[in-house]
């Protein structure tokens, strides 16, 4: 455990990304904040485009501004980084 309540100051990586599609109400702020990462396919839900189309801040940015949290980020170990446990 490296988490006992001091935020973590290390670069931010992210390795995997994923849309819970049950989740996804496809209301799109993640496109719009990332539009090179999500798409949104013909059922209005978004996909990961490419994992690396935008940097891990924007992709960040974009996990916080979708309203039902339905995007979830890894970091190289697996481990979840958003949202946050
Ligand atoms: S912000 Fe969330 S709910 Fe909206 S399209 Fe993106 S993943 Fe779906």
């Amino acid at each position: 455990m490296n988490g006992d309540g001091h935020k973590q100051q290390k670069p931010l990586v992210i390795s995997r990304v994923v849309v819970d599609r049950e989740l996804c109400i496809g209301a799109a702020p993640c496109v719009t904040v990332a539009p090179g990462v999500f798409q949104l396919d013909e059922e209005n839900k978004a996909y990961v485009v490419d994992p690396n189309g935008a940097d891990a801040e924007t992709i960040l940015l974009a996990a916080q501004a979708c309203p039902t949290q339905a995007i979830i980020l890894y970091d190289e170990d697996g481990n979840q980084i958003y949202p946050e446990a």
